[in-house]
């Protein structure tokens, strides 16, 4: 197979070195990457003869260029790992410029980002690809073949629990302004949301008990479940003796009482995501629709005050 060729935006970032290493271990080559912000050494720890923008225009010019060579230097790929809000003028960019996107989650922040994408996807031929990396975790997909055998009359009942700290910057930073990263559900929730379309099926009720800066809670009802959930980033949420033993971290998902395990395994589904799509198989616009209505629902449904949310339990 020949070896691709990828830009990647927002480099500096958290996740992008998951993406060079994801480059690297497909036996890919990143060519080009930007950043407005220049603390990318990192680069030199996977790709250091790549090139560097601070600027926009002149990424664009060189990803241009590279273009109209036509001497195998086109860029195959651009990989996005900016803050959410630019995901999908990005993915435009991408597009446009003759390769496919490689799309960081959540893909967009709401249902019509989708549409005027399809559109671009038409007129250009390339392809958006999101990385749902939860899909392609093998509990996960053992828990989506038993939902599916077992076929049963009643529904599933689900409780989701997932507390992840933040300190301090948290607010401060992109992730904490609603507008630019659509807030906790959004920004920390998607994986889940749509983890559990892809588990339980189409979504059909939507509705939302309680939403601020760092905590929100709701319940869902799918095809096959009933689903109630909480997500937070305070520490005060994770259960005291677990927090007094020095975890900031609690995540608990059960389906009808049963503790389903899933915190190993993680490491490389950035890796398995790359390898899918560059198969073929990756997951694309359609696929992301139910993820994004939820998450844009919860956003910005009326809050329903409910007596039982669900939380994580106090002691642990
Ligand atoms: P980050 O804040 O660490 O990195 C974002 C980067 O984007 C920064 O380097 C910033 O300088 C850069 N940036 C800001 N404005 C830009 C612009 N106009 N153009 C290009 N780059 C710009 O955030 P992060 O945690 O790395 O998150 C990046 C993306 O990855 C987000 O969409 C986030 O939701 C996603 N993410 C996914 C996972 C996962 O498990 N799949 C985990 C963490 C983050």
């Amino acid at each position: 197979i020949m070896s691709k060729n990828f830009a990647l935006i927002g480099a500096a970032g958290y996740i992008a070195p998951r993406h060079m290493q994801a480059i690297k271990a497909t036996g890919n080559r990143l060519l080009a990457a930007f950043d407005p912000n220049d603390s990318v050494g990192v680069i030199d720890s996977h790709f250091p003869d790549a090139d560097f923008f601070t600027e926009f225009e002149r990424f664009d010019r060189h990803v241009d260029l590279r273009r109209r060579a036509g001497n195998g230097g086109q860029i195959d790929y651009v990989s996005i790992c900016s803050p959410n809000y630019l995901h999908d003028s990005h993915m435009r960019f991408a597009l446009r410029s003759g390769a496919h996107a490689i799309c960081e989650k959540p893909l967009v922040l709401n249902p019509w980002n989708i549409d005027g994408l399809l559109e671009i996807e038409r007129e250009t031929g390339k392809h958006v690809n999101t990385i749902l990396q939860l899909r392609l975790h093998p509990a996960i997909i053992a828990l989506r073949e038993r939902v599916r055998r077992e076929q049963r009359s009643t529904k599933h009942e689900v409780e989701l629990a997932y507390v992840t700290s933040r300190g301090h910057w948290y607010l401060q930073s992109w992730k904490g302004d609603s507008k630019k990263s659509g807030g906790i559900a959004t920004n920390i929730g998607v994986h889940f949301f749509d983890m559990l379309h892809y588990i339980f099926g189409e979504l059909q009720t939507n509705l939302v008990h309680q939403r601020n800066d760092t905590k929100a809670a709701g319940y869902l009802e799918y095809e096959n479940a009933r689903v109630r959930w909480f997500l937070s980033v305070d520490i005060e949420d994770v259960p005291t003796l677990l927090r007094e033993s020095g975890q900031r971290t609690y995540r608990s998902i059960t389906v009808d009482g049963e503790e389903i395990e899933f915190s190993g395994g993680f490491a490389d589904l950035h890796n398995r995501s790359y390898e899918e799509i560059l198969a073929g198989r990756g997951f694309g616009l359609e696929e992301n629709r139910t993820a994004i209505e939820t998450v844009a629902t919860i956003r910005t449904g009326s809050i329903v005050p409910a007596v039982d949310v669900a939380r994580p339990p106090l002691k642990r």
